[in-house]
Protein backbone atom coordinates (compact mmCIF):
# COMPACT_ATOMS: atom_id res chain seq x y z
CA UNK A 1 0.00 0.00 0.00
CA UNK A 2 1.19 3.29 -1.10
CA UNK A 3 1.66 6.21 2.12
CA UNK A 4 -2.21 7.04 2.38
CA UNK A 5 -0.97 10.70 2.44
CA UNK A 6 1.41 10.72 -0.38
CA UNK A 7 0.86 13.83 -2.21
CA UNK A 8 3.93 15.20 -4.59
CA UNK A 9 1.72 18.03 -5.04
CA UNK A 10 -1.72 18.01 -4.30
CA UNK A 11 -4.47 19.47 -6.23
CA UNK A 12 -4.36 22.99 -4.76
CA UNK A 13 -0.53 22.47 -6.39
CA UNK A 14 -1.97 21.77 -9.96
CA UNK A 15 -4.42 24.56 -9.52
CA UNK A 16 -1.88 26.96 -7.91
CA UNK A 17 0.54 25.64 -11.17
CA UNK A 18 -1.87 26.07 -14.15
CA UNK A 19 -2.92 29.55 -12.63
CA UNK A 20 0.94 30.77 -12.51
CA UNK A 21 1.31 29.39 -16.28
CA UNK A 22 -1.71 31.56 -16.97
CA UNK A 23 -0.81 34.39 -15.34
CA UNK A 24 2.66 34.70 -17.15
CA UNK A 25 1.62 33.86 -20.21
CA UNK A 26 3.08 30.54 -20.56
CA UNK A 27 2.68 28.06 -23.72
CA UNK A 28 0.30 28.13 -26.55
CA UNK A 29 -3.34 28.26 -23.59
CA UNK A 30 -4.21 27.64 -20.43
CA UNK A 31 -4.38 24.01 -20.85
CA UNK A 32 -1.32 23.46 -22.14
CA UNK A 33 0.29 19.91 -23.43
CA UNK A 34 2.73 20.15 -20.44
CA UNK A 35 0.01 21.11 -17.67
CA UNK A 36 -2.31 18.44 -19.16
CA UNK A 37 0.10 16.05 -18.77
CA UNK A 38 1.55 16.97 -15.30
CA UNK A 39 -2.40 17.06 -14.08
CA UNK A 40 -2.79 12.96 -13.46
CA UNK A 41 0.85 13.23 -11.34
CA UNK A 42 -1.17 15.62 -9.08
CA UNK A 43 -4.01 13.61 -8.43
CA UNK A 44 -4.03 11.37 -5.62
CA UNK A 45 -4.72 7.58 -7.29
CA UNK A 46 -4.89 5.83 -3.97
CA UNK A 47 -8.10 7.35 -3.63
CA UNK A 48 -11.14 6.85 -5.63
CA UNK A 49 -13.68 9.51 -3.31
CA UNK A 50 -17.08 8.12 -5.04
CA UNK A 51 -16.13 4.42 -4.25
CA UNK A 52 -14.84 4.88 -0.78
CA UNK A 53 -16.44 2.41 1.86
CA UNK A 54 -15.16 2.17 5.32
CA UNK A 55 -14.21 -1.97 6.12
CA UNK A 56 -13.30 -1.74 10.08
CA UNK A 57 -13.03 0.63 12.80
CA UNK A 58 -10.19 -0.25 15.71
CA UNK A 59 -9.13 1.13 18.87
CA UNK A 60 -6.31 1.68 20.97
CA UNK A 61 -6.69 3.19 24.23
CA UNK A 62 -3.33 5.32 25.91
CA UNK A 63 -3.20 6.05 29.48
CA UNK A 64 -1.55 9.38 31.02
CA UNK A 65 -2.02 11.91 28.08
CA UNK A 66 -2.06 12.76 30.65
CA UNK A 67 -5.95 11.50 30.14
CA UNK A 68 -6.99 8.52 29.52
CA UNK A 69 -7.76 8.81 25.58
CA UNK A 70 -9.14 6.08 23.00
CA UNK A 71 -8.08 6.49 20.02
CA UNK A 72 -9.79 5.50 16.52
CA UNK A 73 -8.77 4.11 13.14
CA UNK A 74 -11.42 4.11 10.32
CA UNK A 75 -10.27 1.26 7.68
CA UNK A 76 -10.95 1.97 4.29
CA UNK A 77 -11.57 -0.38 1.08
CA UNK A 78 -8.61 1.68 -0.83
CA UNK A 79 -5.86 1.55 1.91
CA UNK A 80 -6.95 5.12 2.86
CA UNK A 81 -6.70 5.28 7.06
CA UNK A 82 -8.67 7.81 9.31
CA UNK A 83 -7.75 8.91 12.72
CA UNK A 84 -10.25 9.95 15.33
CA UNK A 85 -10.26 10.11 19.06
CA UNK A 86 -13.27 9.88 21.72
CA UNK A 87 -12.98 12.15 24.01
CA UNK A 88 -10.68 11.51 27.04
CA UNK A 89 -12.24 9.72 30.21
CA UNK A 90 -15.25 8.39 28.00
CA UNK A 91 -15.45 4.70 27.18
CA UNK A 92 -14.23 2.91 23.71
CA UNK A 93 -17.87 1.33 24.38
CA UNK A 94 -18.80 4.57 22.04
CA UNK A 95 -17.58 4.35 19.13
CA UNK A 96 -17.18 0.51 18.84
CA UNK A 97 -21.64 0.22 19.11
CA UNK A 98 -20.97 2.24 16.25
CA UNK A 99 -19.50 0.46 13.64
CA UNK A 100 -21.99 -1.97 12.63
CA UNK A 101 -24.21 1.55 11.84
CA UNK A 102 -20.70 2.74 9.78
CA UNK A 103 -19.16 -0.34 7.60
CA UNK A 104 -19.95 -0.07 4.07
CA UNK A 105 -20.44 3.45 4.29
CA UNK A 106 -19.11 5.90 2.38
CA UNK A 107 -16.86 8.26 4.86
CA UNK A 108 -16.82 10.89 2.55
CA UNK A 109 -20.87 11.61 3.04
CA UNK A 110 -19.62 12.71 6.66
CA UNK A 111 -22.86 14.80 7.77
CA UNK A 112 -25.17 12.28 6.25
CA UNK A 113 -23.16 9.19 8.74
CA UNK A 114 -23.12 12.08 11.34
CA UNK A 115 -27.07 12.39 11.30
CA UNK A 116 -27.72 8.71 11.11
CA UNK A 117 -25.13 8.64 14.35
CA UNK A 118 -25.81 11.43 16.42
CA UNK A 119 -28.60 9.64 17.91
CA UNK A 120 -26.47 7.64 19.68
CA UNK A 121 -24.70 10.15 21.55
CA UNK A 122 -25.25 12.36 24.79
CA UNK A 123 -23.77 15.13 26.56
CA UNK A 124 -20.36 14.75 28.72
CA UNK A 125 -18.26 11.89 28.04
CA UNK A 126 -21.34 10.23 26.33
CA UNK A 127 -20.90 12.51 23.03
CA UNK A 128 -17.46 11.02 23.18
CA UNK A 129 -18.08 8.30 20.24
CA UNK A 130 -19.65 10.00 17.86
CA UNK A 131 -17.55 13.06 18.44
CA UNK A 132 -14.20 10.88 17.52
CA UNK A 133 -16.24 8.90 14.73
CA UNK A 134 -16.70 12.54 12.97
CA UNK A 135 -13.36 13.60 13.13
CA UNK A 136 -11.90 9.92 11.56
CA UNK A 137 -14.68 10.82 8.86
CA UNK A 138 -13.22 14.15 8.26
CA UNK A 139 -9.20 12.46 8.26
CA UNK A 140 -10.59 10.60 5.10
CA UNK A 141 -12.70 12.93 3.67
CA UNK A 142 -9.65 15.13 3.35
CA UNK A 143 -7.10 12.38 2.24
CA UNK A 144 -9.75 11.16 -0.46
CA UNK A 145 -9.51 14.44 -2.30
CA UNK A 146 -6.54 16.01 -0.48
CA UNK A 147 -6.77 18.90 1.03
CA UNK A 148 -6.74 19.90 5.02
CA UNK A 149 -10.02 19.80 6.95
CA UNK A 150 -10.32 23.45 7.32
CA UNK A 151 -10.60 23.54 3.72
CA UNK A 152 -13.58 21.78 3.11
CA UNK A 153 -15.12 23.89 6.42
CA UNK A 154 -14.82 26.82 3.88
CA UNK A 155 -11.04 27.85 4.54
CA UNK A 156 -9.22 30.06 7.10
CA UNK A 157 -9.70 32.44 9.26
CA UNK A 158 -6.19 32.36 10.93
CA UNK A 159 -3.09 30.58 9.89
CA UNK A 160 -2.22 29.17 13.82
CA UNK A 161 -4.72 28.70 16.99
CA UNK A 162 -4.30 31.02 20.36
CA UNK A 163 -3.62 28.18 23.05
CA UNK A 164 -4.74 28.60 26.76
CA UNK A 165 -2.97 26.73 29.55
CA UNK A 166 -3.26 26.28 33.38
CA UNK A 167 -0.66 24.70 35.68
CA UNK A 168 -0.32 22.26 38.81
CA UNK A 169 -1.69 23.60 42.14
CA UNK A 170 -0.77 25.03 45.09
CA UNK A 171 -2.31 26.66 47.75
CA UNK A 172 0.45 28.97 48.21
CA UNK A 173 -0.61 31.95 45.75
CA UNK A 174 3.14 33.35 45.25
CA UNK A 175 3.66 29.46 44.84
CA UNK A 176 0.74 28.64 42.29
CA UNK A 177 1.45 32.53 40.60
CA UNK A 178 5.29 31.92 39.85
CA UNK A 179 4.22 28.36 37.83
CA UNK A 180 2.08 29.92 35.89
CA UNK A 181 4.23 32.91 35.26
CA UNK A 182 5.81 30.10 33.81
CA UNK A 183 3.39 29.33 31.20
CA UNK A 184 3.78 33.24 30.09
CA UNK A 185 7.11 32.64 29.89
CA UNK A 186 6.38 29.47 27.37
CA UNK A 187 5.06 31.64 25.34
CA UNK A 188 0.96 31.57 26.30
CA UNK A 189 -0.81 34.38 25.88
CA UNK A 190 -3.92 33.54 27.84
CA UNK A 191 -4.31 31.52 31.59
CA UNK A 192 -6.04 29.36 33.31
CA UNK A 193 -6.76 28.82 37.31
CA UNK A 194 -8.45 26.44 39.29
CA UNK A 195 -9.74 28.95 42.27
CA UNK A 196 -11.99 26.43 44.34
CA UNK A 197 -12.77 27.10 48.04
CA UNK A 198 -10.76 24.48 48.78
CA UNK A 199 -7.77 27.55 48.89
CA UNK A 200 -8.97 28.43 51.95
CA UNK A 201 -10.86 26.49 53.85
CA UNK A 202 -8.51 25.19 56.22
CA UNK A 203 -8.87 28.81 57.84
CA UNK A 204 -11.79 29.06 60.09
CA UNK A 205 -14.48 30.83 59.10
CA UNK A 206 -14.22 30.68 55.66
CA UNK A 207 -16.77 28.42 54.29
CA UNK A 208 -20.57 27.40 55.87
CA UNK A 209 -21.23 23.73 55.20
CA UNK A 210 -23.70 21.03 56.22
CA UNK A 211 -21.64 19.08 58.64
CA UNK A 212 -20.72 15.22 57.47
CA UNK A 213 -20.60 15.74 54.02
CA UNK A 214 -19.06 12.48 52.68
CA UNK A 215 -16.34 12.76 49.67
CA UNK A 216 -18.81 11.04 47.27
CA UNK A 217 -21.74 13.73 48.40
CA UNK A 218 -19.20 16.51 47.77
CA UNK A 219 -18.63 15.10 44.35
CA UNK A 220 -22.17 14.56 43.02
CA UNK A 221 -24.17 16.50 44.48
CA UNK A 222 -24.96 19.63 42.15
CA UNK A 223 -23.99 23.12 42.86
CA UNK A 224 -27.35 24.50 44.23
CA UNK A 225 -28.16 21.29 46.52
CA UNK A 226 -25.36 21.19 48.96
CA UNK A 227 -25.79 24.31 51.23
CA UNK A 228 -22.27 25.42 50.65
CA UNK A 229 -21.97 28.93 50.91
CA UNK A 230 -18.92 31.21 51.41
CA UNK A 231 -18.24 33.74 53.97
CA UNK A 232 -17.52 37.09 53.36
CA UNK A 233 -13.79 36.02 54.77
CA UNK A 234 -13.55 33.14 52.51
CA UNK A 235 -14.35 35.23 49.57
CA UNK A 236 -12.23 38.16 50.07
CA UNK A 237 -9.32 35.39 51.06
CA UNK A 238 -10.41 34.05 47.53
CA UNK A 239 -10.31 37.77 45.86
CA UNK A 240 -6.82 38.00 47.97
CA UNK A 241 -4.96 34.93 46.38
CA UNK A 242 -5.94 35.86 42.55
CA UNK A 243 -4.71 39.51 43.85
CA UNK A 244 -1.25 37.75 44.47
CA UNK A 245 -0.96 35.84 41.27
CA UNK A 246 -1.89 39.02 39.46
CA UNK A 247 0.80 40.17 41.11
CA UNK A 248 3.01 37.57 39.32
CA UNK A 249 1.57 37.27 36.06
CA UNK A 250 0.32 41.34 35.66
CA UNK A 251 -2.57 42.83 34.73
CA UNK A 252 -2.44 42.31 31.07
CA UNK A 253 -2.48 38.75 30.07
CA UNK A 254 -5.93 37.32 30.26
CA UNK A 255 -6.06 34.87 33.27
CA UNK A 256 -9.41 32.85 33.62
CA UNK A 257 -10.90 30.71 36.53
CA UNK A 258 -12.40 27.29 36.81
CA UNK A 259 -13.27 25.06 39.50
CA UNK A 260 -15.04 26.52 42.52
CA UNK A 261 -16.51 23.92 44.00
CA UNK A 262 -19.77 23.06 44.82
CA UNK A 263 -21.07 26.53 45.52
CA UNK A 264 -24.61 27.99 45.65
CA UNK A 265 -25.28 30.68 43.23
CA UNK A 266 -25.45 33.42 45.93
CA UNK A 267 -21.30 32.58 46.90
CA UNK A 268 -20.62 32.86 43.19
CA UNK A 269 -22.06 36.49 42.56
CA UNK A 270 -20.69 37.39 46.02
CA UNK A 271 -17.04 35.82 44.48
CA UNK A 272 -17.96 37.15 40.76
CA UNK A 273 -17.92 40.87 42.58
CA UNK A 274 -14.89 40.37 44.49
CA UNK A 275 -12.97 39.54 41.52
CA UNK A 276 -13.70 42.51 39.28
CA UNK A 277 -10.75 43.92 40.21
CA UNK A 278 -8.53 41.65 38.64
CA UNK A 279 -10.01 41.30 34.88
CA UNK A 280 -10.81 37.93 34.60
CA UNK A 281 -10.75 36.55 31.45
CA UNK A 282 -14.11 34.21 32.34
CA UNK A 283 -15.62 32.02 35.47
CA UNK A 284 -16.10 28.85 34.14
CA UNK A 285 -18.26 26.54 35.23
CA UNK A 286 -19.62 27.66 38.55
CA UNK A 287 -22.76 25.99 38.19
CA UNK A 288 -23.90 23.60 35.66
CA UNK A 289 -24.79 24.24 32.51
CA UNK A 290 -28.17 23.16 32.57
CA UNK A 291 -29.54 25.44 34.84
CA UNK A 292 -29.77 28.34 32.41
CA UNK A 293 -31.78 30.84 34.07
CA UNK A 294 -29.87 30.78 37.11
CA UNK A 295 -26.74 31.05 34.86
CA UNK A 296 -28.06 34.29 34.16
CA UNK A 297 -28.60 35.50 37.36
CA UNK A 298 -25.33 35.21 38.03
CA UNK A 299 -23.98 37.26 34.58
CA UNK A 300 -26.55 39.32 34.65
CA UNK A 301 -25.29 40.59 38.57
CA UNK A 302 -21.89 40.37 38.06
CA UNK A 303 -19.00 42.38 35.76
CA UNK A 304 -16.93 39.81 34.68
CA UNK A 305 -17.70 37.11 32.40
CA UNK A 306 -18.79 34.11 32.66
CA UNK A 307 -18.34 30.63 30.68
CA UNK A 308 -19.69 27.03 30.49
CA UNK A 309 -20.52 24.40 27.59
CA UNK A 310 -17.25 21.80 28.00
CA UNK A 311 -20.11 19.28 28.65
CA UNK A 312 -22.96 20.24 26.07
CA UNK A 313 -24.07 18.06 23.10
CA UNK A 314 -24.80 19.06 20.04
CA UNK A 315 -25.86 22.85 18.55
CA UNK A 316 -29.36 23.58 19.97
CA UNK A 317 -28.40 24.23 23.69
CA UNK A 318 -25.52 26.15 22.97
CA UNK A 319 -28.21 28.73 20.65
CA UNK A 320 -30.54 28.61 23.41
CA UNK A 321 -28.13 30.26 26.57
CA UNK A 322 -26.78 32.34 23.25
CA UNK A 323 -30.05 33.93 22.56
CA UNK A 324 -30.44 34.07 26.90
CA UNK A 325 -27.45 35.68 27.62
CA UNK A 326 -27.28 33.43 29.75
CA UNK A 327 -23.32 32.76 30.11
CA UNK A 328 -21.05 35.65 27.95
CA UNK A 329 -18.92 33.34 26.31
CA UNK A 330 -19.69 29.49 25.71
CA UNK A 331 -17.06 26.64 25.63
CA UNK A 332 -17.75 23.67 23.56
CA UNK A 333 -15.54 20.42 23.79
CA UNK A 334 -15.35 19.44 20.30
CA UNK A 335 -14.96 15.41 21.48
CA UNK A 336 -18.86 16.58 23.25
CA UNK A 337 -20.47 18.51 21.07
CA UNK A 338 -20.70 17.04 17.74
CA UNK A 339 -17.80 16.68 16.19
CA UNK A 340 -15.86 19.10 13.71
CA UNK A 341 -18.87 20.28 11.55
CA UNK A 342 -21.58 20.74 14.49
CA UNK A 343 -18.53 22.98 16.58
CA UNK A 344 -18.13 25.22 13.53
CA UNK A 345 -22.04 25.47 13.46
CA UNK A 346 -22.19 26.09 17.35
CA UNK A 347 -19.59 28.83 16.70
CA UNK A 348 -21.66 30.45 13.70
CA UNK A 349 -25.22 30.30 15.21
CA UNK A 350 -23.55 31.52 18.86
CA UNK A 351 -21.56 34.38 16.75
CA UNK A 352 -25.56 36.06 15.62
CA UNK A 353 -25.87 36.54 19.17
CA UNK A 354 -22.58 38.33 19.76
CA UNK A 355 -21.18 35.29 22.02
CA UNK A 356 -17.24 33.67 21.45
CA UNK A 357 -16.48 30.81 21.20
CA UNK A 358 -13.57 28.97 23.46
CA UNK A 359 -12.91 25.34 22.77
CA UNK A 360 -12.11 23.07 26.12
CA UNK A 361 -9.77 20.59 25.25
CA UNK A 362 -7.75 17.56 26.72
CA UNK A 363 -7.15 14.95 24.45
CA UNK A 364 -4.05 13.99 22.50
CA UNK A 365 -2.95 15.43 19.02
CA UNK A 366 -5.32 13.84 16.78
CA UNK A 367 -8.40 15.45 18.61
CA UNK A 368 -6.57 18.99 19.22
CA UNK A 369 -5.90 18.63 15.41
CA UNK A 370 -9.65 18.69 14.88
CA UNK A 371 -9.82 21.08 17.24
CA UNK A 372 -7.33 23.18 15.47
CA UNK A 373 -8.97 22.79 12.03
CA UNK A 374 -12.50 23.78 13.57
CA UNK A 375 -11.08 26.55 15.09
CA UNK A 376 -9.07 28.33 12.01
CA UNK A 377 -12.23 28.13 10.43
CA UNK A 378 -14.53 29.48 12.76
CA UNK A 379 -14.52 33.35 13.23
CA UNK A 380 -15.44 33.85 16.64
CA UNK A 381 -13.21 31.62 17.96
CA UNK A 382 -11.52 32.76 20.82
CA UNK A 383 -8.40 30.66 22.26
CA UNK A 384 -8.33 26.48 22.81
CA UNK A 385 -7.31 24.60 25.67
CA UNK A 386 -4.07 22.98 25.86
CA UNK A 387 -3.68 20.65 28.71
CA UNK A 388 -0.66 18.40 27.82
CA UNK A 389 2.05 20.96 27.78
CA UNK A 390 3.99 19.31 30.85
CA UNK A 391 3.58 15.38 29.00
CA UNK A 392 6.64 15.17 27.06
CA UNK A 393 5.52 12.17 25.12
CA UNK A 394 2.83 13.93 23.94
CA UNK A 395 4.36 15.81 20.25
CA UNK A 396 5.68 11.81 19.37
CA UNK A 397 2.31 10.68 19.29
CA UNK A 398 2.02 11.90 15.92
CA UNK A 399 3.87 12.74 12.44
CA UNK A 400 3.86 14.83 9.58
CA UNK A 401 3.70 18.08 11.19
CA UNK A 402 6.26 20.51 12.61
CA UNK A 403 7.03 20.14 16.43
CA UNK A 404 6.94 21.50 19.09
CA UNK A 405 2.56 21.10 17.97
CA UNK A 406 2.19 24.09 20.55
CA UNK A 407 4.90 26.53 20.22
CA UNK A 408 4.49 29.91 22.28
CA UNK A 409 1.27 28.83 22.77
CA UNK A 410 0.09 28.68 19.40
CA UNK A 411 -0.42 25.70 17.15
CA UNK A 412 0.00 26.20 13.36
CA UNK A 413 -2.23 24.82 11.11
CA UNK A 414 -1.26 22.16 9.39
CA UNK A 415 -2.05 22.14 5.73
CA UNK A 416 -2.06 18.03 4.70
CA UNK A 417 -4.79 16.28 3.73
CA UNK A 418 -7.31 15.60 6.41
CA UNK A 419 -6.27 16.18 9.51
CA UNK A 420 -2.67 16.40 8.64
CA UNK A 421 -0.97 13.76 11.14
CA UNK A 422 -0.38 10.21 11.25
CA UNK A 423 -0.22 8.14 14.39
CA UNK A 424 3.18 7.34 15.20
CA UNK A 425 1.88 3.34 16.14
CA UNK A 426 5.37 2.58 18.03
CA UNK A 427 4.61 5.55 20.49
CA UNK A 428 0.95 4.51 21.11
CA UNK A 429 2.08 1.28 21.66
CA UNK A 430 4.68 2.31 24.75
CA UNK A 431 1.61 4.10 26.26
CA UNK A 432 -1.54 2.02 26.07
CA UNK A 433 -3.48 2.00 28.94
CA UNK A 434 -3.26 -1.43 31.08
CA UNK A 435 -5.12 -4.34 29.18
CA UNK A 436 -5.68 -2.31 25.95
CA UNK A 437 -4.17 -3.78 22.51
CA UNK A 438 -3.07 -1.58 19.72
CA UNK A 439 -6.50 -1.71 17.28
CA UNK A 440 -6.62 -5.56 17.69
CA UNK A 441 -9.51 -6.54 15.28
CA UNK A 442 -13.33 -6.10 16.90
CA UNK A 443 -15.51 -8.29 14.98
CA UNK A 444 -17.97 -8.78 18.04
CA UNK A 445 -18.92 -5.09 17.07
CA UNK A 446 -20.07 -5.53 13.34
CA UNK A 447 -23.69 -7.06 13.93
CA UNK A 448 -24.50 -4.86 16.59
CA UNK A 449 -27.82 -3.27 15.76
CA UNK A 450 -31.29 -2.02 17.18
CA UNK A 451 -34.42 -0.71 15.85
CA UNK A 452 -32.75 2.71 14.71
CA UNK A 453 -35.50 5.21 14.72
CA UNK A 454 -36.39 7.95 16.69
CA UNK A 455 -40.27 8.31 15.35
CA UNK A 456 -42.74 5.40 15.02
CA UNK A 457 -42.48 3.12 12.07
CA UNK A 458 -45.27 2.35 9.92
CA UNK A 459 -44.58 -1.02 8.17
CA UNK A 460 -47.82 -0.45 5.68
CA UNK A 461 -46.31 2.42 4.30
CA UNK A 462 -43.25 0.07 3.32
CA UNK A 463 -42.31 -0.44 -0.27
CA UNK A 464 -42.49 -3.05 -1.65
CA UNK A 465 -45.46 -4.16 0.91
CA UNK A 466 -44.30 -6.61 3.66
CA UNK A 467 -45.91 -9.12 5.84
CA UNK A 468 -47.67 -7.57 8.96
CA UNK A 469 -44.51 -8.66 11.57
CA UNK A 470 -47.14 -9.09 14.25
CA UNK A 471 -49.29 -11.66 12.42
CA UNK A 472 -48.14 -15.47 12.81
CA UNK A 473 -48.00 -16.36 9.28
MG1 LIG B 1 -13.60 23.31 32.94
Amino acid sequence: MKNATQRPVGRRGFLRTAAGAAAFGLGGSFWDDATLEAAPQNVNRNSRPSQLKITDLRVAVVKDAPMTCPLLRLDTNQGLVGWGEVRDGASKTYALMLKSRILGENPCDVDRIFRKIKQFGFHARQGGGVCGIEMALWDLAGKAYNVPVYQMLGGKFRDRIRGYADTTQSKDPTEFGRRLKARKDQGFTFLKMDLGYQLVADTPGTVTMPAGMTPHELRNTQHMFTGIELTDKGVAMLAEYVAKVREQVGMEIPLAADHFGHIGVNSCIKLGRALQPYNMAWLEDMIPWQHAELWKKITDAIEVPTLTGEDIYLKEDFVKLAQMHAVDILHPDLATSGGILETKKIGDMIQDYGVPMAMHFAGTPISCMANVHCAAATENFLVLEQHSVDVPWWDDLVTGIEKPIVNQGFVKVPEGPGLGVELNLEVVRQHLAPGEQLFAPTPEWDKERSHDRLWSFDYRMAEPPVANPRRAD
